[in-house]
C-alpha cells in the first residue's frame, strides 16, 4: 500500500518511520522545507526504549510530486486539516482511502467537504510522540490504535490498514463503533488539556488541587452529557477515567500545555470548542466548556501579536 502522510511532525514521523522500517512505501508531506530537507538528507530517526532507529523515507513539500496514493493519512494539527486536504487532492485515485488519526472532533467532516465520504475512514491512536528535531522523534507512548468506518460496521479496507500497522509494530484494531473510542479519548482531552494550558500545571497536578479537580469534573460531565444526547455510549464513570489518565501521565505537560508554553496556536476548537459546538446544535448549555474555550482563544490571540 503506498501511503502518503500529510504532516511530517511528531506523529507523521513516528508512523512514517515505523511503516517505512517494515518495508512500506511511505511519503511524508509538510510545507516546512527545512524539515523535509532534513528528512531527505538524514531519514527519520526514532528513539524508543533505549534504541535509535533510522530509516530512509520519501519526503516532499509538494504532495503532487508523490503521484497517486492508496492511503492518505492525516497527521496535521486540527486547524491545519483544511489546507492539508486541499494539498492532498492530487493524491486521489478511484480507490484511495483517506484516514485521520488526529485528536479531537470534526477532522473527518473537514476532509469530507472535499473528498467523497465513501473514501474516508476515521480512527484514534494512543501512541505518543515528541518531536526532537526535523524528522527526529521520541516514541513517547504506546497504546492501541483503532480505525473504523464513518457509518460503523466493518470493511476490508479497515482490516488492511490495521494489518499494515500491526506489521510495523503499531497495535491496531478495527472497530465497528469507532466514535465511542474517539469520544473516550476526547473526554480525557476535554478534562486535562485546556486546564493544564491555563494553569501551567503538569497533568497529575490537576488532581492535587480541589479547584482544578472541580473544574475537570464539570468539563467532563458536560461533555459526557453531550455524548449521551448524541447517542454515543461513554464510560459509566468518565471522570474516573480522566483522573486515572492524569495520574498515569502525572509528570507530562499535555500537548495544549506545551502549545501554551511555546505560545503556539492550540487544538481547542476540536476539543472543548467541539463540545460547545455539539451542545449548541443539541440546544443544551455547557458553560464550563464555553468559558474555557473562550479563555484559551483570547490568550492564543495575544500570541499572534
Ligand atoms: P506536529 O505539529 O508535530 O506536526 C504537524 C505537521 O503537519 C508539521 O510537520 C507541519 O509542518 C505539518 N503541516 C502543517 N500544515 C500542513 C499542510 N497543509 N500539509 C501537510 N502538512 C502540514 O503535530 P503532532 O504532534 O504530530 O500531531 C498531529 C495530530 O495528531 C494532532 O491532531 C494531534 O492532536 C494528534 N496526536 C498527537 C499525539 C502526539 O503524541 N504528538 C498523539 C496522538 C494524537
Amino acid at each position: 500500500m503506498k501511503t502518503v502522510i500529510m504532516g511530517a511532525g511528531a506523529m507523521g514521523s513516528l508512523f512514517g518511520g515505523l511503516l517505512a522500517l517494515s518495508g512500506e512505501e511511505i511519503w511524508l508531506v509538510s510545507p516546512q522545507r527545512d524539515h523535509i530537507n532534513a528528512i531527505l538528507a538524514n531519514g527519520v530517526t526514532i528513539e524508543e526504549r533505549g534504541r535509535i532507529l533510522t530509516v530512509r523515507v520519501k519526503a516532499t513539500t509538494d504532495a503532487s510530486s508523490a503521484g497517486k496514493a492508496d492511503l492518505v493519512l492525516f497527521f496535521v494539527k486540527t486547524y491545519q486539516t483544511e489546507a492539508a486536504v486541499s494539498n492532498a487532492l492530487t493524491l486521489e485515485k478511484e480507490d484511495t482511502v483517506f484516514l485521520t488519526l488526529q485528536n479531537g472532533l470534526g477532522n473527518e467532516e473537514v476532509i469530507c467537504r472535499r473528498v467523497d465520504p465513501k473514501k474516508v475512514i476515521v480512527g484514534v491512536t494512543n501512541q505518543g510522540a515528541t518531536l526532537l528535531g526535523p524528522g527526529h522523534v521520541r516514541h513517547a507512548g504506546w497504546g492501541e490504535t483503532h480505525v473504523g468506518e464513518l457509518k460503523g460496521g466493518e470493511t476490508g479496507r479497515g482490516s488492511r490498514i490495521a494489518k499494515m500497522f500491526q506489521k510495523a509494530g503499531i497495535e491496531t484494531h478495527v472497530s465497528s463503533q469507532i466514535y465511542e473510542l474517539i469520544w473516550a479519548k476526547l473526554l480525557v482531552n476535554v478534562g486535562i488539556n485546556a486546564l493544564t494550558a491555563l494553569t501551567g500545571l503538569k497533568n497529575g497536578q490537576l488532581i492535587d488541587h480541589p479547584e482544578t479537580l472541580r473544574m475537570m469534573y464539570a468539563l467532563v460531565t458536560e461533555a459526557a452529557e453531550v455524548a449521551k444526547r448524541k447517542g454515543i455510549m461513554v464510560d459509566e464513570n468518565p471522570i474516573q477515567k480522566v483522573i486515572s489518565v492524569a495520574e498515569a501521565t502525572r509528570e507530562n505537560r499535555s500537548s495544549m500545555g506545551q502549545d501554551f508554553d511555546y505560545k503556539r496556536k492550540t487544538e481547542i476548537d476540536a476539543i472543548n470548542g467541539a463540545i460547545v459546538k455539539e451542545a449548541k446544535s443539541l440546544g443544551i448549555s455547557v458553560p464550563y466548556n464555553q468559558m474555557i474555550t473562550d479563555l484559551i482563544k483570547v490568550i492564543e490571540r495575544t500570541f499572534q501579536n
